[in-house]
């Protein structure tokens, strides 16, 4: 089915020889062709595991089989760390170092040691950690406590992998980081055997005789049956799977780019924006504001991953499927009152029921009443068979054994209907939804515990400026602080992303070159700030224009310079203008949309109000403008200065006054449209 015809899996072990006898956590194989496993083959030890691949592979060479070859380890580690090792940022150079350093026998290998020996020459404190051995290794702690990590914890295709393990940790349950440095060697020696006859997806594209590819079977797999060894179910059972993939699936499965960190073979990548996604119509001077805006709307998509997650912890999250009611709310017919309850209506005049034993309390099963009688029912109790009205308890006379009423009431009164406010099978939220605390009630209620969300946006900040200094610091004279970053850091946090600071860089080509390099690593989109116009000391828009991937957006806004929106690779780039003022109004009427879609979630408008204006100003034609504002006692003040530098206007305001291109002349009572700050998410 697949372009391979022969699907083999391992599951890797970094123990010592496990003896003849197969057991579980020992190093097993499965293999399948066209849906049919073979039965899974037991091996000892890795030098036994070398050399049956070996053989496998010459025989399938030799038969013109293609191979996929899935190991169940990490391939690669997290960003950052290849060239920290070995001066390279290619993986496949950590394989060869690996190989030559890594010493490995049946009954002994120094793999805790080469572990605390890395740790050393990069520095002391990490990556790795964990020892599981019965002596100390220098440089390697036994926990992670006084652990310090200079690289990521996962890579990218294990964030979306949720439940996996970072390869940092080499003991303990579910650890995986011994097996890597246990496993990387003796694929590096099957790479050198094998050479031009082999790939390493997907550092090389999946078209050798012999692919290796990192896969991870758990989550693909169901239970073992009675009396099989799990490892031994899951490479069978997975190579199956796989063996069984169309052409079009694999072809999916197997177009990722990863060419540092490597990926896992099977889970789904987000796929990334075009290197073109803001590009501009030729020949258009001075974009207006609204049509930027649906550029922007219609060029952008979600690009982080997808987790499962219970409620609880999916609030604040972004929605990524559709989320039907499980069951109806509320799920019985109830009572709305403290009562007594009865079948039927009555009329005018006296009624008198007598009274039946018991009651019915909220989260009683229902039972059942004889007809003419009465019960007491409490708030929130099902309403037993035989009661379908309820009279209030302030309402009725108790005597003995009998409530007195007078009528009328309606059959049905002060109870709830079964569905009434949701039906089983509803949409109760939509992808792209944010599930806030009313969500998180409705989902709970209708029976959903768990949903599947996107994970938070990873934004970058990075201030550039020859001029700046940092709080805290001396300023020296000529320079200001750079007030742009706490901004845009906070915002970041206030629309519900995940900040990532990124410091600041100085007017230098190289260095912010080097900046964005590891921004692009760490983040899924980047907030510059400063350096965005077409002047000499614009490093960002020059840098970004090299790279082949920028437009300039001449937006007709005002305040605002152009924004340089850009790809750094394959990351998207917001430049904003340096201008405090303008930095602000671009990231709320700009990057907010924008990185919200990114994010997963509905292009969002800030929800504005027509009020009175408690100015004057006279407006001409041509570009929006966005009023520094301050609503209070049902009329809206502008800002005393519209200077683009006036911070301290920026939080006098509670709300921007928007004014759409037309020339305008404003008089005090006009109504003015009054956008205020909380409706572009900002924590009031
Ligand atoms: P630029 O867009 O780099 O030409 O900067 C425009 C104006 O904004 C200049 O006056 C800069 O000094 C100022 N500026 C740039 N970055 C910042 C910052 N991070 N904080 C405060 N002011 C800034
Ligand atoms: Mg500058």
């Amino acid at each position: 089915m697949t372009q391979f015809d022969t699907i083999l899996i391992v599951d890797w072990s970094g123990g010592n020889d496990r003896g003849p006898k197969p057991v579980a956590d020992a190093i097993w194989a499965g293999v399948a062709r066209e849906g049919v496993p073979q039965a899974p083959v037991y091996l000892r030890n890795r030098d036994a595991a070398l050399i049956w691949i070996t053989d496998f592979f010459r025989a399938e060479l030799g038969a013109r089989r293609r191979v996929f070859a899935g190991f169940d380890f990490p391939f690669a580690y997290p960003h950052g760390f290849a060239k920290a090792l070995t001066g390279t940022d290619n993986p496949l150079a950590i394989w060869d170092w690996l190989e030559t350093h890594i010493t490995d026998s049946p009954t002994a290998n120094n793999r805790f040691q080469i572990a605390g020996h890395i740790n050393q020459v990069l520095g002391g404190g990490g990556p790795f950690w964990g020892n599981a051995g019965r002596t100390d290794v220098p440089g390697l702690a036994r926990n992670k406590s006084g652990y310090e990590l200079a690289f990521p914890e996962r890579r990218a295709t294990e964030r979306l992998a949720s439940g996996s393990f970072s390869c940092w940790q080499l003991a303990g349950a579910g650890a995986v980081g011994s097996q890597v440095l246990m496993g990387l060697p003796v694929l590096s020696q099957l790479r050198r055997e094998f050479s031009d006859a082999l790939a390493v997806w997907p550092f090389s594209p999946a078209t050798a005789p012999i692919t290796l590819a990192e896969v991870w079977p758990a989550p693909h797999v169901g239970p073992a049956p009675d009396g099989m060894i799990k490892d031994a179910w899951q490479v069978q059972d997975y190579a199956r799977q796989i063996s069984l993939l169309s052409p079009k699936a694999m072809t999916d499965l197997l177009d990722i780019t990863s060419p540092e960190e490597g990926w896992i073979f099977g889970i789904p990548s987000p796929k990334p924006l075009k290197n073109d996604c803001f590009a501009l119509p030729a020949g258009v001077h001075w974009t207006p504001v609204t049509e930027a805006l649906s550029l922007l709307k219609s060029r952008l998509r979600p690009v982080t991953a997808v987790q499962s997650l219970p409620v609880t912890q999916a609030t604040g999250t972004i929605a990524a499927d559709d989320v039907l009611a499980r069951r109806a709310n509320p799920p019985l017919p109830n009572t709305a009152v403290d009562g007594y309850g009865f079948a039927g209506g009555r009329g005018d005049g006296l009624h008198v029921l007598p009274l039946a034993r018991g009651r019915a309390a909220a989260g009683d099963a229902p039972g059942a009443l004889p007809p003419g009688q009465a019960l007491r029912v409490l708030t929130g109790a099902a309403l037993p068979a035989g009661v379908d009205t309820v009279v209030l308890q302030e309402d009725i006379t108790l005597s003995e054994n009998q409530i007195a009423f007078h009528g009328p009431i309606k059959q049905g009164a002060n109870t709830r209907r079964a569905g009434e406010d949701v039906t089983q099978g509803t949409r109760i939220l939509r992808a792209g939804q944010r599930i806030r605390p009313p969500e998180a009630a409705l989902l709970t209620a209708t029976g959903v515990a768990t949903v599947r969300s996107y994970a938070p946006l990873r934004v970058a900040v990075l201030s550039t400026g020859d001029e700046l200094a940092e709080a805290g610091d001396t300023a020296q004279d000529g320079q200001i602080f750079d007030a742009n970053r706490p901004m845009l850091l906070n915002l970041i946090r206030n629309f519900g992303h995940t900040p990532v600071d990124l410091g600041r860089v100085p007017d230098n080509p190289d260095m912010l070159r080097a900046r964005l390099d590891q921004a692009a690593g760490q983040a899924d989109a980047i907030l510059t700030s400063g350096g965005a116009s077409a002047g000499d000391k614009d490093h960002v828009s020059a840098v970004l224009s090299d790279a082949g991937a920028m437009t300039l957006w001449r937006i007709a806004i005002k305040p605002g310079r152009p924004l340089a929106l850009g790809m750094w690779q394959g990351t998207p780039v917001f430049g904003l203008p340096g201008n405090p003022v303008a930095a602000l109004i671009c990231t709320l009427i700009f990057a907010r949309p924008a990185l919200a879609v990114l994010a997963g979630q509905d292009w969002p408008e800030p929800m504005g109000f027509d009020v009175p204006a408690a100015f004057q100003k006279s407006k001409k034609p041509g570009r929006s403008e966005y009023l520094r504002a301050h609503y209070a006692d049902g009329t809206v003040q502008v800002f005393s200065s519209e200077g683009s530098g006036r911070i301290s206007g920026l939080s006098w305001a509670n709300g921007l006054v928007e004014l759409p291109p037309g020339a305008a002349e404003i008089r005090p009572g006009d109504k003015v449209r009054f956008l205020p700050f909380t409706s572009f998410g900002l924590t009031p």
